[in-house]
């Protein structure tokens, strides 16, 4: 398996939810079974040297990746959800959208003050999401040793709003 490999595992749908858009379809990498698990090596060996305690991914795909970069590194995983999901008490960020805003929640005691958080999302696009995520994790008193995707668009500039993050990517679209 190498990289040019596995990007031809990734469908991209034109228009797709919107007319303009070109989605980053990865279902079609997660169904085979050589390419899953190259990607969660590749994403947890950036990982392995950064003494991570924690791995955090939002939902839904940042579960999807998330959760067996946290096993294969033998730390454990926490989830960023949407509002309302978690049972627990939660901290929130809430985010603009084009039109209206949206949240994102963590439960207020799945970190403890000083670990080191691995944040892993399958796409960096504009950057929002993850931005949101570091600010949970600081908030709770973590420490954001890394951050990885499986795919980064390069052309929306994400990279530019995470400066002194060590930031990962395995896959890039110019
Ligand atoms: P950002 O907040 O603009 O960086 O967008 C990143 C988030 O949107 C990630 O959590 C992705 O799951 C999702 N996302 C944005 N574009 C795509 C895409 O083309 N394919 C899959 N997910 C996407």
């Amino acid at each position: 398996m190498d990289l040019v490999q596995l990007q031809h595992k990734i469908r991209v749908v034109h228009d797709f939810p919107e007319p303009g858009i070109s989605f980053k379809d990865i279902t079609t990498l997660l169904c085979d079974g050589e390419s899953f698990q190259y990607a969660v090596q590749q994403i947890s060996e950036f990982g392995r040297p950064r003494d991570v305690d924690l791995v955090v991914g939002p939902e839904a795909r940042g579960f999807v990746l998330g959760a067996p970069t946290a096993y294969a590194l033998g730390v454990g995983f926490v989830p960023i959800r949407k509002p309302g999901k978690l049972p627990g008490e939660t901290i929130r960020k809430d985010y603009q959208l084009e039109y209206g805003h949206d949240g994102l929640e963590m439960h207020a005691d799945a970190i403890k003050p000083g670990q080191r958080v691995f944040i892993v999302d399958d796409l960096l696009a504009t950057g929002g999401t993850i931005q949101s995520c570091i600010d949970l994790v600081l908030r709770a008193g973590g420490i954001v040793v890394g951050l990885g995707f499986l795919i980064e668009l390069q052309y929306l500039e994400g990279r530019k709003h995470l400066a002194g993050y060590e930031t990962f990517s395995l896959l890039q679209y110019a």
